[in-house]
């Protein structure tokens, strides 16, 4: 697995419409951590120094959502209706990778992983592992909740984006409204 150091940079894509669950950006959607198998919980974000550059980020969340209406197209037999229910690119958030690590839960132990998936081999998974002991449902749901609170104060952006494939609609996206992070909120809470 390609080490990483403190000050290395996660990125999160962020993909149009997922992350605004009633029209409003929701940081907590785009952290949300998804069930992996029956224990572990998992947040796909991908690693800068792989990607190499601010473009290479942006080209790996256009093909995130490139895939991603591609099963659209197959779920419903024609493709999605731009902006009505395709999913699109619009930029990404970093992370620094110190800031993930440095997070401690009660429950839950945080691991940064390597994980190839859909041939991208700049893709990482910050995953929350229960820890060995006592503890119930209810507790580890409480303590995901309170993981994707720290996982925003890691945040720094959006460094938006409107993909060449989106041209067509870049008024329409550009005016989407995000949540804005900074490095410097690290420590406030
Ligand atoms: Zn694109």
């Amino acid at each position: 697995m390609p080490q990483m150091f403190p000050n290395d940079l996660l990125c999160r894509s962020i993909l149009f419409p997922k992350s605004w669950p009633n029209d409003v950006f929701d940081i907590e959607a785009l952290l949300r951590l998804d069930s992996v198998d029956k224990n572990v919980h998992a947040l796909s974000v991908a690693s800068r120094y792989l990607l190499e550059t601010v473009d290479g980020a942006h080209k790996y969340g256009c093909r995130a959502a490139v895939a991603g209406n591609k099963r659209l197209e197959e779920k419903n037999q024609r493709p999605p209706a731009p902006v009505a229910e395709a999913i699109h690119y619009l930029g990404f958030y970093d992370m620094r990778y110190g800031a993930v690590t440095d997070i401690s839960l009660n429950y839950y132990e945080i691991q940064i992983r390597w994980r190839f998936e859909n041939g991208e081999d700049a893709h990482f998974q910050i995953e929350l592992h229960p820890k060995s002991g006592d503890s119930t449902e209810r507790q580890r749901k409480a303590e995901r909740a309170a993981a994707r609170a720290l996982l925003a104060t890691c945040l720094a952006g959006p460094y938006r984006h409107i993909c060449a494939c989106d041209e067509a609609f870049r008024q329409d996206l550009e005016t989407i409204e995000m949540t804005e992070f900074a490095f410097e909120q690290l420590g406030m809470i």
